[in-house]
């Protein structure tokens, strides 16, 4: 595609859907999606379907087209959706912002259940956990294809990129790093229809920097549910002891680890609407988890994982026997100091708040049995391994 075709085609296409937004807002994007190809992928199927979602939905489309003519100008500039330092939405709906309701932002499941788009134990009747908040489109052509953009929440740097959707249930997906003093911590944006030509791993990003438009590829039933699947969180392991447990998994032969340590296994996500609520840098937001459970782990590591995040906790300045964590009900390591006297266990629980622990759904951290005897659940096990490359 031409450089003249994307600077006067594309915007004047975006223009032609203007039935989905005011003229004036369109133009923004259409302006920031310039240098991006064209190129969005639906099957048939839900091009039929979205057809007939579009009938029904044109007239309202029609009404609010004019009543958008007498609507004042805004451009995305003149409405900053962020404060400075603090993350941005990672499209242009200002919704979250404006307290709209979550019909406004979220994309639910096939159940119809606004909730099911949202971070948590909040699919399969609390069974289940969603990494992210599903983030629904607002803009779609004619033929009802996303055409919102993705931008960066933070500044950061691209740390991995999937192109070959099929290899993922996350489609094509882009992960960024981020720093705080001695915090790293990463952002996700996933089921992307194409992911912005330019970015490469490694490089530095600006916050709203472009990183692709808005689809339906990986585990997304089609085209009318596409959105942007978005997280916040921690990576916990390295490559290495990812692909340690990984390959203790995957007993096919074949199946690669073609994501390292990007594979959703290896990450621990917080809520990303709590994020954008608490208005706080991402070690302040950490922080301010309440504290489920208190472990000791028995080990002579010292994992990357506390090495890199020493704005968690402290790092052993001499002989040490362990790790005393601090964790959150869904995985997440809050604070972690060095254990300074031999332990006769390889793990041990020192303290769990039970009603922290299981108000929000089981996430398989720390458990009990009939007994009420703790142990160690499948999700709190693979992290554990994968901080320290050792089972507990
Ligand atoms: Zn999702």
């Amino acid at each position: 595609m031409s450089y003249m075709y994307k600077k006067l085609v594309v915007p004047s296409m975006l223009l032609a859907v203007c039935g989905i937004a005011p003229k004036q807002f369109l133009f923004v994007i259409a302006k920031e999606c310039v240098s991006l190809t064209a190129t969005v992928t639906y099957n048939k199927a839900d091009s039929e379907s979205a057809k007939n979602l579009y009938v029904v939905q044109k007239s309202e489309r029609t009404t609010k087209a004019l009543k958008s003519k007498s609507a004042p100008t805004k451009t995305v500039s003149e409405v900053p959706q962020f404060a400075p330092g603090l993350p941005r939405w990672p499209t242009d709906n200002r919704a979250f912002f404006d307290n709209k309701p979550l019909s406004d932002y979220i994309q639910p499941t096939q159940s119809g259940r606004l909730v099911s788009g949202l971070w948590g134990c909040t699919r399969n009747q609390g069974k289940k956990f969603h990494a992210g908040t599903d983030i629904k489109s607002i803009h779609r052509d004619r033929r009802y294809v996303p055409q919102d953009c993705i931008f960066a929440a933070l500044p950061g740097k691209v740390a991995y990129i999937n192109t070959n959707p099929k290899n993922s249930v996350y489609g094509n997906y882009v992960v960024l790093e981020h720093f705080e003093p001695n915090l790293c911590f990463y952002t996700l944006y996933a089921h992307l229809a194409s992911v912005e030509p330019t970015l490469k791993v490694g490089q530095s990003v600006a916050q709203s920097a472009l990183l692709g438009i808005m689809g339906c590829t990986g585990n997304v039933p089609g085209l009318y549910y596409a959105h942007v699947h978005f997280e916040v969180g921690l990576s916990v392991g390295t490559e290495q002891t990812f692909a340690q447990w990984y390959n203790r998994q995957t007993a096919k032969p074949g199946d690669l680890n073609v994501h390292g340590k990007w594979h959703a296994f290896n990450l621990v996500s917080l809520d990303p609407l709590e994020f954008f609520r608490a208005k706080s840098n991402f070690m302040h937001f950490l922080k301010a988890q309440p504290i489920a459970f208190t472990l000791f782990a028995a080990t002579n590591k010292i994992p990357d994982f506390m090495a890199q995040n020493t704005a968690l906790g402290v790092l052993p300045s001499g002989k040490f026997y362990g790790w005393k964590i601090d964790f959150t009900w869904f995985g997440a390591v809050v604070h972690f100091e060095p254990l300074l006297q031999p332990q006769k266990e390889k793990w041990q629980v020192i303290s769990v708040d039970k009603q922290e622990l299981e108000k929000n759904g089981n996430r398989h951290t720390l458990e009990f049995d009939k007994d009420n005897r703790p142990f160690l659940g499948e999700t709190l096990k693979r992290f554990l391994f994968e901080l320290f490359g050792e089972d507990f």
